[in-house]
């Protein structure tokens, strides 16, 4: 079975083939970085506009790397949602178009199933297994009993890891997207620097990073006031310490409380060497298996929706012309 993914929820155009769920034919991503970071952020007017311009060649593209027709395509599955709505309409139009022409059945994809289903093309996954699921707008513990079966267990309640990450490099005066460069900073900083835990209410597997974020500003604030400079590195490497301590131990009581056979690592900060190391040291301790998807599938790419597609093919779960793009679309 070969799907055709396709995905435009923020700033990436992407298109993929991919065979039986796990095996990658094409990848194709073209970033919009490039025309967004002079804004500091992504400007969904800019993106739209940049996904509409794009999309068919990224699509033809894909289908030429895969060598592929349209004849050997079983199924096109298309992020819905959640993410910025001009920018998922452009998907979703293309994947319609394309279905309704071709004759081809169309799979609506979470964007978040997709991120965890990046991690499938590592591993075959195992059930019960937790995702940690840590991305520029989500940051969720995820149990799942079985293929496409999705339950939060904690959530943020504010920012998400990605988006303080990249509020934090803002600050430092880094380019946007910011996470890439803090992590670079702390390698070579140590975390000298006093700074926050969110643990919330005890036995709360919840998350909350703004109140982080706002430490970071004040002592930056703080030591422009005196006059004094803050090593970039060592504050970093302070903020990197607290994200990554309260991830690490949440994840980790919460598998004590509910065993998993597997724990998986997705979205954009999955892509973060001090997570990923952390992570990987207590999940060798716990006896606990660590996946975590190719450096390249961590940020958005079509590939990963091809691969949660194919559950929901599988499953018989299919679209139709009525299928929408949707700003706030709850994983279930
Ligand atoms: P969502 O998936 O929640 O809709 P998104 O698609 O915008 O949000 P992703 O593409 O999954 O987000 O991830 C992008 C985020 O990952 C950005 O916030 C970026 O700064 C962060 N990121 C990427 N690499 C790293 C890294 N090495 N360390 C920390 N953060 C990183
Ligand atoms: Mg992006
Ligand atoms: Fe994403």
């Amino acid at each position: 079975i070969r799907i055709l993914g396709i995905e435009t929820s923020c700033d990436e155009t992407s298109a993929a083939v991919i065979e039986n769920g796990r095996t990658i034919l094409s990848n194709v991503i073209s970033s919009q970085i490039e025309s967004h970071k002079r804004f500091g952020g992504v400007v969904p007017e800019v993106a739209s506009r940049h996904h509409v311009e794009n999309i068919t060649l990224i699509i033809e593209q894909a289908l030429q790397e895969a060598s592929c027709t349209w004849d050997d395509i079983h199924a096109i599955a298309v992020t819905y949602g959640p993410g910025l709505v001009g920018a998922l309409l452009v998907g979703v139009a293309a994947a319609k178009s394309i279905a309704f022409a071709r004759g081809i059945p169309l799979v609506g994809v979470h964007h978040i199933a997709g991120h965890i289903y990046a991690n499938r093309f590592a591993k075959e996954f195992e059930f019960p297994l937790l995702a940690l699921v840590v991305s520029g707008g989500h940051t969720e513990l995820v149990y799942m009993k079985e293929h496409g079966s999705y339950e939060i267990i904690g959530q943020t309640r504010d920012d998400a890891v990605g988006e303080a990450y990249d509020k934090v490099a803002r600050s430092l005066g880094l380019p946007y997207p910011g996470g890439p460069h803090i992590d670079r900073l702390a390698q070579e900083g140590t975390a000298s620097i006093p700074l926050p835990r969110a643990w919330l209410e005890a036995g709360s597997y919840d998350f909350s990073f703004s109140g982080l974020k706002s430490a970071v500003l004040n002592v930056l604030h703080n030591a422009n006031q005196r006059g004094e400079t803050i090593e970039a590195a060592e504050l970093a490497a302070s903020f990197q310490a607290s994200v990554v301590e309260v991830l690490v131990e949440k994840t980790f009581r919460l598998i004590q409380e509910r065993p998993v056979k597997q724990l998986l690592l997705a979205g954009g900060v999955a892509a973060n060497k001090g997570l990923r190391a952390a992570l990987a040291s207590r999940a060798a301790v716990e006896g606990v298996e660590l996946l975590i998807p190719p450096l390249s599938l961590c940020t958005d790419n079509a590939a990963m929706i091809a691969g949660a597609g194919y559950i929901v093919y599988q499953k018989g779960i299919l679209a139709d012309m009525d299928l929408n793009g949707i700003a706030s679309l709850p994983l279930q």
